[in-house]
């Protein structure tokens, strides 16, 4: 901070820089350019030649400044030729990620700046991404530059603020299909080496992050006018083929529903929607072109019908972001849930009116609120609005606050405000900031200004503080059997000391009749709910009803002990998945034994009928049993789902039911029997009627099976290389693979993951798991403190969500005290940064629960 400071001095004064440039993007150096900069186009050329290390490309970039002071550009990892600033040449110079355009050649007002570099294009670690594809032997180049990679392919000012013009050319061979984010404006013939120059229209003014271009011999599928076009690798356009038509429909009833909800047209001039094999992001939603990683899109197990909701959550977060990221961009990271948590929340409330007979926001609760919840009762837990003094650091933004709890609170905050009042101040915000820039207080203005409501107490507390309250209640009934007492009380679940302004819906269940809800507010650390008194004495009572609020709702005694003897009875289907939740939380606060829990699941889950929530209970009950239960509990209890799994799978009426009864059985099955059925399954000598597998659930069942040192996994694997040689089998037979129980094959995999830059990215994330897979805690225990210690090295190689995924598989392969022992001492030892410590903090507190549990419950 203290260096910074002097070197802005300096920079001021227009001398040459005595000091370097900072590392990144320090957030007072935006703050200077955004006020000295405008009017910013970038006209690009970028020369894509098979099989190069590197692109080599040319620049003309043009700005206005206020005055002539130092201009820094951003360029890390590429190499300039040729730098000219208002026709003078000035020596052309990289250092520490920053190219010095000094004062002396900048003018107060337009300037411009050509430039000749080249910028690196590898399989891994850069912005422009090589695909290559096993199948049919071509390549694909993509760029995914958020949140500030836009530096590694060109000089930028690259933050979210500037927002420029793009003028985009790209010179490659005749037989590729290139795609940005505007229409093709020309394409000259190939010249003699075979390349051919197309030329985009220019853009409207987008940040940095959001300007992309893929290449390669993509495939337009089912080209349909009046639908968003569809781009697929040619090895995989018969199957895009199949599921373009209803891609394409979510998205148009999509972009419907949403100019309208937002009454804004779509922003843009045109929408495509390109499919990237491996992408490290379920979808990166550029101006016009989103990317979608092609496994979600393009199914590899046997889909399910929660399956296709899924992705049209994902295609209909993606557009969401046109508006809510794209048209209107948060001003720095630091306010990434802007546009994540809107997103997210959009996405379901566009579904939810797109397919009015889903229940959708059951989906929003079982899918959203668990990681949402599950960061925010730890101390590795961070406000929704979180600092970012430095745009390098912006990756660590990324997680569960951002996409999970943020939806979760505006979903309080359009509980408070009413739907009415909600969308009118998405729609005043949009319209305030269209094209531009605006920070969270700006959309706090909008809902103020709508409303009427004064929302900064509710903004400081959700907003600006960390963690989440558990929401407790007292209530009894006096003689005549009516609610004689009734109070609501909360506590910090970090015992820090904070109190929420809690909107809620309380239920009052009976044996028989309709149940009542009644509105609650809770603005103090406790309140009575004066409307529950005189009202007949209920069954059970639970305080969050329609998932409305935001916080732990553990069910009292009395109503756990109602809720225990009937739950299989409830009809409503929210009803039960609320109180299945509540449940699991009190498992994991070790406050309800994981033995009775998966007891009831026994007893319950053969008649649940509701695929999403029987899905999540089975989730539950293999995290019981690999994690929770001593070896003893779980000898005696998992035969007995391996049965109910293998019954489910063969006789369940339902094609979804069979599926997931199908996944469960994979999970579960260890004993000899459990095995045999897999391996039938894989021999074709038993199937799952009516369903055709996939290969991944056939490499999924090989993994299991070596995993658990099945005699025949040596044979099947062999066998199954043979079968499936495609580019995605390679993959698939990497991941089954590093499941070996054997310390020789960890050793090799772990020096891989470090130390093998050729190695795709998407193999590494897809191994982990196996790796670390739940019965070889003792032979990955060595890798637990170098996992750690590799920690920065990730961080700083890898893409966003890479990071946490290696934290949980090696934190989660362990459920020891010795393994909690080491990861404390590592905390307290090692000299990490403070994002580093929150998250370590983060994931490690799923084994001290585990630990917790297996105490409390031996
Ligand atoms: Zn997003």
């Amino acid at each position: 901070m203290r260096l910074l400071i002097m070197f802005l001095a300096l920079s001021t004064a227009g001398n040459l820089l005595a000091a370097p440039p900072p590392d990144g993007i320090p957030r007072e150096l935006a703050r200077q350019r955004a006020a000295q900069l405008s009017d910013i186009h970038y006209h690009l050329r970028f020369a894509l030649t098979p099989h190069a290390p590197s692109t080599s490309a040319h620049e003309d970039l043009q700005f206005r400044a206020k005055s002539a002071t130092d201009v820094l550009l951003d360029f890390r990892e590429g190499a300039l030729t040729n730098l000219t600033v208002n026709g003078v040449v000035i020596p052309a110079k990289i250092e520490n990620g920053h190219i010095e355009l000094p004062a002396s050649a900048i003018r107060a007002g337009q300037n411009s700046v050509a430039i000749d570099f080249t910028a690196p294009v590898a399989t891994a670690g850069k912005a422009i991404t090589r695909f290559e594809d096993k199948d049919d032997n071509t390549e694909y180049l993509y760029t995914l530059f958020v949140p500030m990679d836009a530096e590694m392919a060109f000089p930028c000012f690259d933050q979210p603020d500037l927002k420029a013009r793009f003028h985009l050319e790209l010179a490659a061979p005749e037989s590729w299909t290139v795609i940005s984010n505007t229409p093709i404006e020309s394409q000259s013939p190939a010249d003699t080496s075979g390349q051919r120059l197309t030329t985009f229209s220019e853009t409207r003014p987008i940040s940095t992050y959001l300007f992309a271009f893929a290449a390669g011999p993509f495939r337009k599928v089912h080209e349909t006018s009046g639908l968003p076009g569809l781009y697929v690798r040619q090895s995989q356009f018969k199957k895009a083929e199949a599921e373009a038509p209803e891609v394409q429909q979510v998205t148009a009833q999509g972009i419907d529903y949403l100019s309208k909800f937002f009454a804004q047209p779509f922003p843009f001039p045109k929408y495509d929607l390109v499919l990237i094999p491996g992408f490290a992001y379920g979808g990166m939603e550029h101006a016009g072109a989103t990317f979608l990683r092609e496994e979600s899109v393009l199914f590899r197990t046997a889909p399910t019908h929660s399956d296709h909701l899924n992705r049209d959550i994902l295609l209909l977060h993606e557009l969401t972001h046109q508006w809510f990221g794209d048209f209107t961009t948060m001003l720095w990271f630091d306010d990434l849930w802007l546009k994540e948590g809107f997103a997210q929340y959009m996405a379901y409330q566009a579904l939810a009116a797109l397919q009015p007979d889903e229940n959708i926001w059951k989906r929003f609760y079982l899918s959203i609120k668990p990681a949402a919840y599950g960061i925010d009762s730890t101390k590795g837990t961070t406000p929704i609005y979180q600092n970012i003094e430095n745009l390098k650091d912006a990756k660590s933004a990324y997680g569960a606050i951002v996409y999970s709890k943020a939806p979760g609170v505006i979903k309080q905050l359009a509980f408070v405000l009413g739907e009415e009042q909600f969308r009118d101040g998405l729609r005043l915000y949009l319209q305030e900031h269209a094209y531009s820039n605006a920070e969270w207080s700006d959309l706090v203005h909008a809902f103020e200004s709508v409303s009427g409501k004064p929302l900064q107490n509710w903004a400081a507390m959700w907003i600006r503080h960390r963690g989440m309250p558990q929401v407790d209640v007292a209530w009894s009934c006096d003689a005549q059997n009516r609610i004689d007492h009734f109070t609501l009380t909360q506590r910090d679940v970090l015992d820090e000391g904070g109190v929420w302004p809690i909107a809620t819906q309380v239920l009052l269940a009976y044996p028989s009749g309709a149940p009542l809800r009644l509105r609650a507010q809770l603005d103090a650390q406790s309140a009575d709910l004066p409307e529950a008194l005189a009202k007949s004495c209920p069954e059970y009572v639970f305080l969050n009803d329609q998932d409305y609020a935001y916080g732990r709702f553990l069910l009292d005694n009395r109503s756990r002990k109602a809720v225990f003897d009937h739950l299989g009875e409830i009809p409503g289907t929210f009803d039960r998945a609320l109180l299945w939740g509540s449940l699991w939380d009190s498992v994991r606060e070790a406050d309800l034994a994981p033995r009775d829990f998966l007891e009831l699941a026994l007893r319950l889950l053969p008649n649940e009928l509701d695929e999403e929530l029987a899905q999540a209970l089975i989730g539950h009950v293999t995290t019981g049993l690999h994690r929770y239960v001593s070896d003893a509990t779980r000898a005696q209890i998992a035969p007995k789902f391996e049965t109910l799994a293998s019954d489910r799978m063969l006789h369940s009426d339902q094609q979804d039911f069979r599926i997931i009864w199908f996944r469960a059985l994979r999970a579960i099955a260890e004993s000899p029997q459990g095995r045999a059925q897999l391996k039938d399954i894989l021999a074709g000598k038993l199937a799952v009627p009516g369903v055709v597998l996939r290969p991944l659930d056939r490499w999924t069942m090989l993994t299991a099976l070596i995993a658990l040192n099945d005699p025949d996994s040596g044979a099947l694997l062999a066998g199954e290389q043979k079968r499936d040689p495609s580019g995605d089998g390679q993959k698939y037979a990497y991941m089954a693979q590093a499941a070996r129980p054997d310390a020789a094959t960890k050793q090799k995999y772990f020096n891989d993951y470090l130390h093998d830059p050729s190695r795709p990215e998407d193999w590494i994330a897809q191994s982990l798991g196996a790796f670390n897979y739940w019965n070889q805690s003792q032979l990955t225990l060595p890798y637990l403190k170098p996992a750690l210690e590799a920690l920065p090295q990730v961080k700083r190689e890898r893409k966003i969500f890479f990071l946490l995924g290696w934290l949980n598989a090696f934190i989660d392969g362990q459920q020891s005290l010795a393994a909690q022992a080491q990861v404390r001492d590592f905390l307290s030892t090692a000299p990490l940064d403070k994002d580093l410590q929150l998250k370590i903090l983060e994931v490690s507190d799923e084994l001290d629960r585990t630990v917790r549990i297996r105490q409390r419950y031996p």
